[in-house]
């Protein structure tokens, strides 16, 4: 098990036994680091997080609302539940359409 990813998050308390995780197992993580909610876990083993921002739109010089999403992977020591704020970070492709996976749970923020 690995003590850091080098992000300044704290590992786990949980245990998991998959070699797709990124603190027990061999994956290791790269690139985008990103803060979202999870809108769905209907998927195996997958999250999709959502994260809104907003973008300055010139000609009508205002900000307009946006929102984008993505597919995570989710490792059962994190078991990231709908409504969950998550840290997801890029990783190797997992599949297809998986290029992420969450390093961080936070369920204090869950509510927002
Ligand atoms: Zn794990």
């Amino acid at each position: 098990m690995k003590e850091n990813l080098g992000l300044g998050l704290n590992p786990p308390k949980e245990k998991c036994e998959d070699h797709k995780c990124p603190w027990h197992g061999s994956l290791s993580v790269r690139g985008k680091i990103l803060e979202g909610v999870v809108k769905s876990t209907k998927t195996h083993k997958t999250a999709t997080v959502e994260w809104k921002y907003i973008k300055f739109v010139r000609k009508y010089e205002r900000y307009e609302r946006r929102k984008s999403s993505v597919a995570a992977y989710n490792p059962d020591c994190m078991n990231a539940k709908e409504g969950d704020s998550v840290v997801i970070v890029e990783c190797r492709a997992l599949s297809k359409t998986k290029h992420f996976v969450i390093v961080h749970v936070d369920k204090a923020k869950a509510d927002k």
